[in-house]
């Protein structure tokens, strides 16, 4: 019989629900959408029931550190909803079937169940952090740590952890973000970055501020708090000679080239990286794949003077809604941890 569980993929700031087939892991219907800088606790918790109805099965995909039978994460640092996430008990105390598990697990489960089969592989997630899981004879090992290593230990950046210089910071769209600010708050000039920067916080704050405003050295630096990693990369895709986004592009493509080569030989043998995250989206307008991505695993490759040194195939998950399949899969029956 065909088992229908609802699939849900939170975020720092927003969450995604739907439907899915846990014979094909397929999604079936509308996907649910909720961003939460435009609600509130409670109408996060409205919405939701709006949708689902009451006694479904939810299965939940979240970063952070998991307390599964409290159904709480801890030390989500970077989430909008607060530094101790109870939503999915919440859920559960509203009514509804709830299980869970850390994002990556989650997603490693889905693509082992899923995608790319019986291998053995790791999973890379780059967004607005990094991590890399192995799934070995098909068991996920857990390493909630792997973007966290070091990797300029004199960089003046903070990862969200609290370390200088973590890995993360180098190939995550959140420390491009933070080296462009940086950037924008030493030298006072201002180009499509900021630009971006700008339409993004009219369109958040309904405000209509343009170019003339930035000479306010308030409004300037609320601006420059609204850069964001893709505006870096559709600056570099439209104009890659200008700085700041010709550096921190370059930085990120060797940093990133060095995690692929972390992850590889760390985790050895592999059959394959599988990617995923918004940066490895190809059909992302911000174009991080085309100018990152591909260029990091042509380097990866190249640098590999045999081909069983290390060397496995390197690409980006075929499941779409990876998160969302990662989240219903916590109902599948051989999931334990
Ligand atoms: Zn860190």
């Amino acid at each position: 019989m065909k088992e229908l569980v609802y699939g849900m993929d939170i975020n720092c700031y927003r969450l995604r629900a739907a439907h899915v087939n846990l014979d094909n892991g397929k999604l079936e219907g509308d996907i649910l959408e909720i961003y939460f800088n435009n609600k509130n606790y409670e109408e996060v918790l409205n919405s939701i029931s709006n949708i689902i109805p009451r006694g479904s099965k939810i299965g939940i995909s979240i970063p952070g550190v998991i307390d599964k039978n409290k159904l709480e994460v801890k030390l989500s640092i970077n989430s909008r909803l607060g530094e101790n996430v109870t939503l999915p008990r919440d859920l559960q105390e509203g009514g509804y079937l709830v299980k869970m598990s850390n994002d990556v697990v989650s997603e490693a489960h889905a693509e082992n169940a899923f995608g790319i089969g019986n291998k053995d592989f790791a999973l890379a997630t780059y967004s607005t952090g990094f991590n890399a899981v192995p799934v070995l004879k098909g068991n996920v090992h857990f390493k909630p740590e792997f973007g966290h290593q070091s990797y300029d230990n004199f960089s003046k950046f903070i990862c969200g952890c609290g370390i200088k210089g973590c890995l993360e910071v180098f190939v995550s769209g959140s420390g491009a973000g933070k080296m462009a600010q940086d950037y924008f708050n030493k030298n006072n000039t201002n180009n499509i970055i900021i630009k971006y920067g700008l339409d993004d916080f009219n369109k958040r704050e309904g405000t209509s501020h343009d170019y003339n405003d930035l000479a306010d050295y308030e409004i300037r630096s609320k601006i420059i708090d609204s850069v964001e990693g893709r505006h870096i990369y559709m600056a570099y895709d439209k104009n890659p000679h200008d700085d700041p986004q010709r550096f921190i592009r370059n930085l990120q493509l060797k940093a990133i080239t060095e995690s692929l080569n972390r992850i590889a030989v760390v985790y050895n043998p592999l059959d394959s990286i599988v990617l995923k995250g918004g940066l490895t989206d190809e059909s992302d307008e911000s174009k991080s794949w085309k100018n990152l991505f591909k260029p990091a695993i042509k380097a990866f490759h190249d640098m590999r003077l045999r081909d069983y040194s290390c060397n496995p195939d390197i690409y980006r998950t075929k499941i779409k809604e990876i998160g969302i399949v990662g989240g219903a899969v916590n109902w599948k029956k051989f999931i334990q941890s």
